[in-house]
């Protein structure tokens, strides 16, 4: 029991955290970040090393007491100094996923940025009118420009798309029935399940047809005097193909208006604008939904749209009036840095500057991957990178977040091989460099795609590249 004798021994050697405290290098820790903060972290990190030589993994080599003290002082002031760093950090997203809900969605428009950086500096005008030189509402601009872009009569916005079909079935649904079909009872990630959120809002649901069928007259039918709202939600993740039906919304509203109900509709992404030319057909455009008679509709402000996190209720006037009244409003209102960003984004679309202005629809149309990718391959091969070879194949983008799950463009891809490197170690090494580089691993090698790498950060991603380090990244 050789391994045994050693880690006993080892555990023998391990210091105290009084013994780690009174070292020079930990004197000169405490006096910068404070006694108490860095008696925390040499607590974890003699916890870390004694969990690791009852393990009995590499630490069994260090078989003096000096050892194991300077690995204990070298983990408290690398913990200790990450405990300065901001972790939330600028990330490359190379995967060529466009609204990446784990890489935080939409980048922002460059106005949307500065709008960012300048209201979030000073004060501002959030609750204030300036031309009367009193009290004014939150979030006017940003709702008279929603009322513009999508005909609607009113519009509030909460924190996300989420809690505004919450918003929308408490205030609507609580105490009554809701019917739904049995084709629209999805799941959109993140534990938000119609189901449940409509159980949570206080509302009774109704399913009525089948998962690919539902006629006008299932939801006639299940009507009764307990029915507050018809409800439609955008199978946004997932599409049902073949023998389908479901009726339009034109028709739904009559129903709901002559039974004096409400229709409401989550349309998810909901794009401001029609975007079929890039595949994107069967996302509802709000407009239309407004048109065609939904009392309310919900969809979120960085999806589709482009812009920062946030979620739009548009609808009628009176019924967006008691929505704002309510006290849960009040709980799910948005900040003035995310007003900020929306009513720059908002602005674009109504300037027409919205191909030109917001990343997420200029990555969708973009025409000249192609051409991008070439010329990046070309400046690469002109750098030494020891190892690694880079070539460009045809391959396909994703939409992402939750929408159009069936659109995937045609894209150029660089495939990355490395001669001393799997591309596990690869994608690894590229995800550890700074700033980290988000790639994809397909048919067993690394691939990027520019298509949602800006032209700024091209520069980053080269250098990631030309600066890989075989000998640490690879296990
Ligand atoms: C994405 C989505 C939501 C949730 O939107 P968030 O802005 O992420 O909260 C709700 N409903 C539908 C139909 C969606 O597609």
């Amino acid at each position: 029991m050789q391994s045994l004798n050693s880690t006993t021994s080892n555990l023998r050697y391990l210091p105290s955290v009084d013994q780690v405290m009174q070292a020079q290098s930990i004197r000169f820790l405490a006096a910068e970040h404070g006694e108490s903060v860095v008696t925390v972290h040499v607590r974890s990190a003699v916890d870390e090393v004694r969990s690791e030589l009852m393990a009995g993994g590499s630490l069994i080599a260090k078989t003096t007491k000096q050892d194991l003290m300077t690995d204990v002082v070298n983990r408290v002031q690398a913990s200790c100094r990450a405990r300065q760093q901001v972790a939330l950090q600028h990330t490359i997203n190379a995967t060529g996923v466009v609204i990446h809900t784990n890489l935080g969605r939409a980048p922002l428009s460059e106005s949307a940025s500065r709008a960012l950086a300048e209201i979030g500096s000073g004060y501002c005008n959030l609750e204030y009118d300036l031309a009367l030189g009193s009290r004014g509402r939150r979030g006017s601009s940003c709702e008279r420009l929603l009322i513009e872009l999508t005909g609607a009569e009113d519009a509030v916005i909460v924190n996300n798309c989420a809690a505004a079909a919450f918003l929308v079935m408490s205030v609507f649904g609580a105490g009554g029935e809701v019917i739904i079909s049995r084709g629209e009872l999805v799941e959109i990630g993140g534990d938000f399940r119609i189901p449940d959120v409509l159980a949570q809002a206080g509302a009774a649901m109704v399913e009525v047809g089948t998962t690919n069928r539902t006629k006008l007259a299932d939801y006639a039918k299940a009507i009764t005097p307990q029915t507050r709202m018809i409800l439609r939600v955008h199978p946004s993740n997932f599409k049902i193909v073949g023998f389908t039906a479901m009726p339009d919304i034109s028709a739904l509203a009559h129903l709901a208006g002559e039974n004096g109900m409400l229709l409401c509709e989550d349309i998810g992404s909901g794009t401001l604008i029609d975007l079929s030319k890039y595949g994107l057909s069967d996302e509802p455009v709000v407009k239309d939904s407004i048109a065609n008679g939904a009392d309310l509709v919900t969809f979120s402000g960085d999806k589709l749209l482009g812009g920062p996190q946030s979620g739009v209720i548009a609808g009628k006037a009176d019924l967006i009036e008691k929505l704002r009244r309510h006290p849960l409003y009040r709980a799910l209102r948005i900040s003035k840095l995310i007003y900020a960003a929306l009513e720059a984004t908002l602005l674009a679309y109504a300037k027409g500057t919205e191909f030109a202005d917001i990343p997420v629809l200029k990555m969708l149309s973009a025409d000249d991957i192609d051409a991008r990718t070439a010329s990046f391959l070309a400046g690469l091969s002109s750098k030494t990178t020891s190892g690694l070879s880079a070539r460009k194949v045809a391959g396909t983008s994703a939409i992402g977040g939750g929408a159009a799950p069936t659109v995937h463009p045609k894209t150029a891809l660089i495939e990355l091989r490395h001669s001393d490197m799997s591309a596990a170690a690869l994608e690894s090494a590229l995800r550890s460099s700074n700033p980290p580089v988000i790639a994809r691993i397909s048919d067993g090698y690394v691939v990027l795609d520019l298509r949602t790498v800006s032209t700024a950060e091209e520069i980053h991603l080269m250098n990631a590249l030309t600066r890989l380090n075989v000998k640490d990244s690879d296990p």
